[in-house]
């Protein structure tokens, strides 16, 4: 599978996923279509499908474009948004299967961020299409579940082999590793990511992907059980219970919305 992020947008990314064995190709996440088709053009492929990772416009917004362009392209998304993804003709549940010319993938529900939040895993490729669920180095904001509900759904993901690529839906890494490196400054993995991400920002190239492993080993909110992590949000959240996963994946979270 070749996997080439589509800048999107003022930070998003949609990702144009290849089969180079059929010269066919799906699209997770479409705000806009033009960028999109132009890429599709340029490669000589056949886009047969969308994958939407939720209902947001920034994901869903080019939809109706790609439709009216391509008559008979599949869109897949969230059967629990099916209501609110434009040109949905493929509602998928948990653990349902997806494919892309001969690539196969599969549905891992991960709410919070919406309520019906899926993720696209493709195993045999290793390849991990997280919407605004897991950011490199982030998690999306609660807009529809809470902190319990997220804490589950990435461990979903991070349930994953550490080799597993990670392409999300924006480019917010290096915001996202300057709140990690705040409370986190002894790290030595995340000093060294921050410094790759920074160099590749000062080029004008994308952070994606990352992998599982990487995110265990640098993204705070995976890190709760880390005695540096809890110290820094011990000073910044006096009340909050170190004791209680869940109050301090809340308490991370509110560090964030406000950083
Ligand atoms: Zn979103
Ligand atoms: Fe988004």
């Amino acid at each position: 599978m070749d996997v080439v992020p589509i800048p999107q947008l003022a930070d998003n990314y949609a990702y144009l996923l290849v089969d180079p064995a059929t010269a066919t190709a799906g699209v997770v996440d479409c705000a806009d279509a033009g960028p999109v088709l132009a890429e599709v053009r340029r490669r000589g492929v056949r886009l047969v499908a969308v994958l939407a990772t939720h209902h947001h416009f920034d994901h869903v917004g080019g939809n109706q474009d790609l439709v009216a362009a391509l008559p008979g392209l599949q869109v897949f998304g969230s059967a629990a948004e099916a209501s609110r993804i434009p040109g949905i003709t493929r509602p998928v549940r948990d653990g349902d299967p997806v494919a892309v010319g001969e690539l196969r993938g599969r549905v891992i529900l991960i709410p919070a961020h919406t309520s019906g939040h899926i993720a696209y895993h493709f195993p045999t490729e290793r390849v991990l299409f997280t919407g605004d669920t897991l950011f490199a180095g982030g998690c999306g904001r609660l807009f529809e579940g809470d902190a319990a509900q997220m804490m589950d759904s990435l461990g979903r993901l991070t349930a994953l082999p550490d080799e597993t690529r990670v392409y999300c839906g924006h480019e917010y890494t290096e915001k996202n590793l300057r709140f990690a490196a705040m409370l986190e400054p002894g790290n030595r993995r995340l000093r060294e990511k921050r410094e790759a991400v920074e160099a590749l920002r000062r080029e004008g190239k994308p952070t994606v992907p990352s992998t599982i492993g990487e995110e265990k080993a640098t993204y705070p909110f995976l890190r709760i059980d880390s005695p540096e992590l809890a110290a820094s949000v011990r000073e910044r959240v006096p009340r909050v219970r170190v004791e209680d996963p869940v109050a301090v994946f809340a308490a991370l979270r509110g560090l964030k919305d406000n950083f």
